[in-house]
C-alpha cells in the first residue's frame, strides 16, 4: 500500500516520508481502518447481511472515498430495496470512471 505525501507528493509504502520525512503514520492508519471497513462490508454482504455491509462500507467510504466502499454501498442498498440509497452510491462509483 504506497500513500502520496501531502507535503511533497513522494509516494510512500511506510512512515515517514523518505522524501522530506513528513510523518504520515495517522494516513497509513486511515487507509488500513479503510480497508478493514472494506473486508466486513464484503463479509456481511456475502452472508446476506444487507445492514451490517451497508454499514460497514459507509464507515469505509467516510474513511477513505473509494470505488470498492461505494460498489460495496451501492450493492448492499440494492439488497435492503432502498432504490434512492443505491443510485446515490452508483452516482459516487460513477464518479471514478471519469
Ligand atoms: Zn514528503
Amino acid at each position: 500500500m504506497e500513500i502520496s505525501c501531502p507535503s511533497c507528493g513522494k509516494m510512500n509504502e511506510t512512515s515517514p516520508c523518505l522524501r522530506c520525512g513528513c510523518d504520515l503514520a495517522t494516513l497509513f492508519n486511515l487507509r488500513h481502518a479503510a480497508e478493514q471497513a472494506l473486508a466486513e462490508a464484503t463479509r456481511f454482504l456475502r452472508d446476506g447481511e444487507m445492514a451490517d455491509a451497508y454499514g460497514q462500507a459507509s464507515r469505509s467510504w467516510e474513511l477513505r472515498h473509494s470505488a470498492p466502499a461505494a460498489q460495496l454501498a451501492f450493492l448492499a442498498a440494492i439488497g435492503m430495496a432502498d432504490f434512492p440509497g443505491a443510485l446515490k452510491w452508483r452516482q459516487r462509483r460513477g464518479a471514478f470512471n471519469s
